[in-house]
């Protein structure tokens, strides 16, 4: 018989490995085609339970949204009334492929071994940059496949702030503009508040610096410096740092220059990388 220490969660009993082993667990759980399902936080996927929440997807459209953020609410994953709101008024359903299960509670694939992570794992980091995504202040979002958290980032900052992504595979930067354009966010790329770019996200993108708000969307083995100068005094930094087992780190800037960091959950995300590790080469 296995042998592993158990919690019950939610009425469910779980088989716990310690916590920095269970990536292995689900990493392996939640596979889906031949795309590893990243981009999800190990703590929460727990806490709230993803295999409970994946189940829900109730209903298409600006309905499935609205369940989704209503789930992530009662789950206990959002907490701010305007990370609700945001998350409410950009459709999921318009970033990710046709056909995949879009308010679920579950990173998919989307093509390039990259995947746009779980809502809770929005969610979280909307939240945990949310005193600097106030009206007017600027962001730069590393890693932006879809463009979907970008997005939420725009409504946030609004028209009076900056947002830019930056994503190395010019494929899916397209897709993200094209997503984008579709959602209410489309305004806001179009008077120039937002725009998506393609580079290399480890050098950050020093036309609009220094940014309020840097997220991360990949797990990087060492903070970039790049990253560093480019955050403001008074700035934060949501980046995964880490290899096999990554931890979500919060790196906060005083208006000194000197750097913070505590880590605020275990988390299972895609390298920051370079193309040709990423895509093979293609
Ligand atoms: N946050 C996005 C995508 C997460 S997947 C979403 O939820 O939709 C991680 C993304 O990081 C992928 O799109 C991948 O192409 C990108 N990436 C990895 N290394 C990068 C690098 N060095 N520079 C820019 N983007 C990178």
């Amino acid at each position: 018989m296995r042998s592993c220490p158990t919690f019950t969660a939610f009425g469910r009993h779980y088989c716990a490995p310690p916590r920095r082993l269970v990536s292995l667990t689900f990493t392996s759980l939640h596979r889906h085609n031949s795309a590893p399902f990243l981009n999800f936080s190990l703590f929460t996927a727990f806490r709230s339970p993803f295999s409970r929440m994946e189940q829900f997807q109730t209903g298409t459209g600006s309905t499935g949204n609205k369940a989704m953020v209503e789930n992530l609410k009662r789950f206990g994953v959002i907490s701010s009334k305007k990370v609700a709101e945001v998350m409410e008024a950009l459709d999921r359903g318009l970033f990710v492929p046709v056909g995949s299960s879009a308010y679920a509670d579950t990173p998919l694939p989307i093509g390039y071994n990259a995947t746009i992570s779980a809502p809770h794992m929005h969610a979280t980091c909307l939240q945990l940059l949310e005193d600097k995504l106030q009206p007017g202040m600027r962001a730069l979002d590393v890693g932006s496949g879809t463009g979907y958290l970008t997005g939420c980032f725009a409504l946030m900052v609004g028209a009076e702030g900056r947002v830019v992504g930056v994503d190395h595979i010019p494929q899916l930067v397209d897709m993200s503009i094209k997503n984008v354009e579709k959602s209410v966010a489309g305004s806001l790329l179009q008077k120039g508040s937002l725009s998506l770019h393609v580079g290399d996200g480890r050098k950050g993108w020093g036309e609009f610096a220094p940014y309020d708000a840097i997220h991360v969307g990949a797990a990087a083995s060492e903070i970039p410096q790049a990253l560093l100068d480019q955050l403001k005094p008074g700035g934060r930094m949501v980046i995964p740092v880490g290899t096999y087992f990554q931890e979500l780190k919060v790196i906060d800037k005083s208006e000194d220059g000197s750097i913070k960091a505590r880590t605020e959950t275990s988390v299972r995300y895609v390298p920051l990388t370079s193309r040709v590790e990423q895509t093979g080469g293609f």
